[in-house]
């Protein structure tokens, strides 16, 4: 059993891909943490920290998780830099199609470089259901008044129909 993994994202917003890596990574730990970027590369992000926050915690309550303790942050800077901090002994990441790969060991050899922490990183493969679902086709359905129930929770749902009505400038 790991002592504490760290699961780090934009969630941009949060989606069911996501939290089945969520619930699937907390089977694995006594405490999982959900670290939010906040000083993400990405330009057209929708929802603000905070926000991202709140739907996250929303979404993970809903979750059938047992004997795992999970948090959700905020972080800006380096991801080692927290890894040390927060004394985490695997970093999780979720791997969709080929695509992914190249960033994400990417990624990883930089971390690897850049800390003196030793950690591990587990790439957990998407469900079938979800190798497609990402934050950025979630926005495009939902600026498109599409259906949003097979890759939202309800309730991010209902926040992303507010965020497009407040973008349309309706309120
Ligand atoms: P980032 O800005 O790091 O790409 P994301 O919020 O897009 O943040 O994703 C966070 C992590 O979740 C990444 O490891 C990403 O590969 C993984 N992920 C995103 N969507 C899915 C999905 N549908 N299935 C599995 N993993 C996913």
């Amino acid at each position: 059993m790991i002592k504490r993994a760290i699961y780090p994202g934009s969630f941009d917003p949060v989606t069911k891909g996501h939290l089945d890596i969520i619930h699937r990574a907390s089977k694995l730990t006594e405490e999982l943490i959900v670290a939010v970027l906040q000083n993400s590369s990405k330009s057209n992000i929708w929802f603000s920290v905070e926000e991202r926050i709140n739907l996250l915690k929303h979404s993970i309550s809903e979750l059938d998780v047992e004997n795992c303790k999970i948090k959700v942050i905020a972080f800006k800077g380096l991801l080692v830099d927290l890894i040390e901090r927060e004394d985490v002994d695997v970093l999780i990441r979720g791997l969709r199609a080929v695509s992914d790969y190249e960033y994400e060991v990417q990624l990883d050899l930089t971390n690897k470089q850049l800390t003196k922490k030793e950690f591990e990183t587990i790439f957990l493969n998407s469900s079938r259901k979800y190798l497609y679902l990402s934050s950025s086709i979630v926005r495009d359905v939902a600026l498109h008044k599409g259906e949003l129930k097979y890759f939202v929770t309800d309730y991010v749902k209902k926040e992303l129909m507010k965020k497009v009505d407040e973008m349309n400038g309706k309120k």
